[in-house]
């Protein structure tokens, strides 16, 4: 028995054209396989749409969710209108489309009179998007020539109740495929299913964190026993760099887990940082494709690093960012310091994406979204009030506007001499670094620079580190 379960994100369903593509890569790869399981993304842009609909009346404004309404039931319109030839299934379609965009207009007047939005609500607002286009996708697929029908995740992805960021529950969900996917796939259906999106065991609908209809696909790859995941995108693969920032970025062909692991958690949006684990795992083979380059092989993501000595295969960067330092010589030897300085950083629900620790341990530096630090900083101050009384630590500061620029791969474990490369690399283009860590898996360096000069740090380590030096 063989399953290929396949995500197209947004842009590759995102307009008439788009669709016609992802439909027929669904109808070239339909008789390859026993089972073919199609997940979908809300048409690029509609998340943001949504959730900016949402916000905006919450903060008091009852136009602008209106206009969103308008916006967006003209693009749904327009791609039904393109693609569906049968009067009657485009005329259901189009009632469909309408029937989500009043229950939007209906939360967000909810949201308006109460002046907020809950998480819990938002989850159910911004995944609106995602139930639209499975339906449009698996109408599409109906007219094509294909037993099609779109399914809501909340059928068959159980998860906690971490509303906005839900972690998947995998013995329930794996029950929950076997009664509501299976029995379908097994009757011949090419199911399409809603990315980003999960329910409680009790039934409220969660979502999985942006950019969460990869995970989606890679928690059904993981419950069907898929053989195979593919990630369609509007890229040739994982590139060596954004290729928003460095024109020249190039496919990386082969990358392991912890590879991609390093690149998504610290900012190469083209695979949603979760993603890779369940799949992984289970040695599912995983690959990103791209949709509008279909014979493109793009990358394979494997288990086990290559093992090229010396080789960065990408770099990355996330930006708003702040760096948050403890410092005094006070610090010096004294035990439990850091502990208590992280848990006063946990208790703000902040993420620490880097630590760098001075090895005079006269300081510790924190890289935090730029969001949590006044909240972080007076925890800090509570925290560490006694130390702070008696001059063991003199101050606690933030610097804004810094970035994370992290270069990836497995062959700079054990090999001298990356770091200086790269290093010398941003001086000669004057750029300078305020704090450096090393991922334990030695398979990342990150560094911090200041945000004005990101674009150019990326740009000058891919073309003097990746492109110059890597083996071809
Ligand atoms: P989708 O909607 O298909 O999920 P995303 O926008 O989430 O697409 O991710 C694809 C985008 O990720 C690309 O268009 C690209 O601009 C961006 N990206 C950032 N870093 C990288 C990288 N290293 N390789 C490929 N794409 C990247
Ligand atoms: N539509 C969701 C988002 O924009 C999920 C995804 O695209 O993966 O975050
Ligand atoms: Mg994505």
């Amino acid at each position: 028995m063989t399953t290929l379960t396949m995500k197209f994100g947004g842009t590759s369903v995102g307009n008439a054209e788009a669709h016609t593509q992802a439909a027929n890569i669904v109808l070239e790869q339909v008789p390859n396989w026993d089972h073919v399981v199609v997940v979908v993304s809300a048409m690029s842009g509609t998340t943001n749409a949504l959730i900016k609909g949402a916000k905006t009346a919450a903060n008091g404004d009852g136009q602008i969710y209106r206009g969103i309404v308008a916006d967006l039931r003209v693009r749904h319109y327009r791609v039904v209108d393109a693609l569906l030839t049968d009067a009657n299934e485009r005329a259901q379609l189009l009632a469909t489309v309408d029937q989500y965009l009043d229950e939007f207009a209906t939360f967000c007047r909810s949201v308006y009179v109460l002046g907020e939005v809950t998480p819990r609500a938002m989850d159910t607002i911004s995944s609106l998007g995602e139930r639209i286009n499975a339906r449009i996708m698996a109408a599409y697929l109906r007219q094509e020539g294909l037993k099609s029908q779109a399914i809501d995740a909340t059928e068959l992805i159980v998860t906690d109740d971490t509303f906005q960021k839900a972690a998947p529950l995998m013995e329930k969900t794996r029950k929950q495929v076997e009664k509501n996917l299976k029995p379908l796939l097994e009757r011949g259906v090419t199911p399409v299913i809603t990315g980003f999106m999960g329910a409680t065991e009790t039934g409220i609908t969660t979502t999985l964190g942006r950019g969460g209809s990869d995970y989606s696909a890679a928690i059904l790859g993981d419950a069907l026993d898929s053989n195979e995941v593919w990630i369609w995108s509007d890229v040739d693969g994982v590139m060596s760099a954004d290729p928003r920032i460095v024109p020249e970025a190039r496919i990386i062909p082969v990358l392991s887990s912890s590879e991609v692991g390093e690149l998504a958690y610290f900012g190469a949006k083209v695979l949603h940082p979760q993603t890779i684990r369940p799949v992984i795992e289970r040695e599912i083979a995983l690959w990103v494709k791209n949709t509008f380059n279909p014979t493109c092989p793009g990358t394979r993501i494997i288990r086990e690093p290559e093992n090229i000595p010396g080789t960065v295969k990408g770099i990355t960067a996330i930006k708003g960012l702040s760096m948050v330092t403890v410092e005094g010589r006070g610090m010096i030897g004294v035990p439990g310091i850091a502990a208590r300085t992280f848990a006063a950083v946990a208790s703000q629900g902040a993420s620490v994406l880097m630590i760098s620790q001075a090895s005079s341990e006269q300081s510790i530096c924190l890289i935090i979204p730029t969001e949590t630090v006044a909240a972080v900083i007076k925890a800090l101050e509570e925290e560490l009030t006694l130390e702070l009384a008696r001059r063991d630590i003199d101050r606690i500061w933030s610097l804004d506007d810094v970035v994370i620029i992290t270069a990836v791969g497995a062959g700079m474990r054990g090999t001298p001499g990356v770091a200086a490369r790269i290093f010398s690399a941003l001086g000669e283009s004057g750029i300078n670094v305020i704090a450096i860590a090393q991922g334990s898996s030695e398979c990342s360096i990150s560094l911090v620079i200041d945000a004005g000069s990101a674009a150019e740090a990326i740009r000058t380590i891919h073309h003097h580190v990746i492109l110059k030096n890597n083996v071809a």
